[in-house]
């Protein structure tokens, strides 16, 4: 498939009705109903607070893929991928590629595995567990679906799909990881067998395209094992399970931009499944590609006068839910070698009049030749139009 065109295409099938990142589930449980023509839709049970979980399936092939997105409540952009990828297959059906597709492989689709969490805007469910902390007891409803489904289909492939944190670098370029990879560990060695190896080659397959649109913004998330997490028990059960993390990217807070390499990435390995082209791909080929490293600033002042010396200052917005503020919060003062920013300030001098204290919401104004540039009062960015990311 030419994927540059796809891209272009984008307009064409992106489900315009997720604009931003806090749809909740009465969207998604209104949205799957135009999908039931061609996709087989289940019902696998509801959420601590009645929600609606559903499994989209569609497809004829004996390679069975499980994905599935939003096991953390404010990590949506794996769930507007999976909607722009429905409507592109729905779009193509007559293309050879997805006839292939559909006869190679059966694909088993769960949008918002945690839709209390998404409610809520916050990573855990109604019980205020972590479902992908959950795995061995399976104490959550929601963790107790999704384990119950993987035992049911017995899926060769798994697409665990999340968001990172926007303040994840790529460690050889310093710029923002905007998509991140794993093959998840399935023991505390990080061995290497059949079952996590195919999962490292359909990521380099992947690699090998995504490479061509966003080159620097990819890198490996940490393959430390972690024994309660769902991947890393899925590819230990026989699932070559892939990781994928919608991170940061300039101007693009709303994930608008990063939805399509997202997409473009389960797109790309879905291919590669049906295809078999990660066969022609290495464990080595999965190794080059860069670590993700935290060397990354929302704002990253230079050469400004405050608490008395002239040196350099870091800031970062945090989001935490829709109940409590947004905030700008000072994270460091001093040298910042070897850190990028999404917004850097670098014509100094500036000055600071206010004292700064690190860690604590941002409460000053940033002076350029006696002009305000910033204005900050208790962690609100006042009066800019700089954007967040
Ligand atoms: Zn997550």
């Amino acid at each position: 498939m030419e994927f540059t065109q796809i891209l272009n295409q984008y307009h064409q099938f992106i489900e315009s009705s997720l604009k931003d990142r806090f749809f909740k589930h009465s969207h998604i449980e209104h949205l799957i109903r135009k999908y039931a023509h061609v996709f087989k839709i289940r019902k696998l049970g509801n959420s601590n607070e009645n929600r609606s979980i559903h499994l989209l399936s569609w497809g004829e092939g004996k390679t069975k893929v499980l994905l599935w997105s939003q096991m953390h409540g404010n990590e949506p952009t794996g769930t507007m991928a999976i909607f722009d990828l429905l409507n592109f297959i729905l779009q193509n059906l007559d293309k050879p590629e997805i006839i292939a597709l559909q006869q190679n492989c059966s694909l088993h689709f769960i949008p918002m595995v945690n839709p209390d969490g998404a409610e809520r805007f916050i990573r855990r469910n109604a019980n205020q567990i972590d479902l992908n902390r959950d795995y061995l007891d399976a104490i959550t409803i929601e963790a107790s679906i999704l384990k119950k489904i993987r035992d049911e289909i017995n899926p060769d492939f798994g697409f665990n799909l999340h968001d990172q944190s926007t303040l994840w670098s790529v460690k050889n370029s310093l710029e923002p990881a905007t998509i991140s990879f794993l093959a998840p560990a399935y023991n505390e060695e990080c061995s290497v067998n059949k079952v996590r190896e195919r999962a490292m080659l359909v990521i380099a397959d992947i690699y090998s395209t995504l490479s061509k649109f966003i080159p620097k913004n990819i890198g490996l998330f940490d393959e430390t094992f972690e024994p309660r997490a769902f991947g890393d028990n899925f590819q230990k059960k026989g699932t070559s399970t892939l990781l994928i993390e919608a991170g940061g990217l300039q101007n693009d807070p709303e994930k608008q931009n990063i939805r399509k390499y997202y997409f473009l990435s389960i797109l790309k390995g879905l291919l590669s499944i049906s295809n078999q082209t990660y066969l022609n791909k290495s464990v080595e080929d999965y190794r080059a590609i860069s670590s993700n490293a935290k060397q990354l600033y929302h704002i990253i002042i230079e050469r400004v006068s405050v608490n008395g010396v002239e040196t350099n200052m870091c800031l970062n917005f945090e989001e935490n839910n829709l109940n409590h503020p947004n905030v700008w919060v000072v994270h460091d003062i001093g040298n910042t070698t070897g850190y990028n920013g999404y917004t850097k300030f670098l014509n100094g001098p500036f000055k600071i009049l206010e004292y700064v204290e690190v860690d604590k919401e941002a409460n000053f104004k940033l002076l350029k030749d006696n002009e305000i540039i910033l204005v900050f009062k208790n962690g609100k960015l006042v009066d800019s139009t700089l954007q967040i990311n």
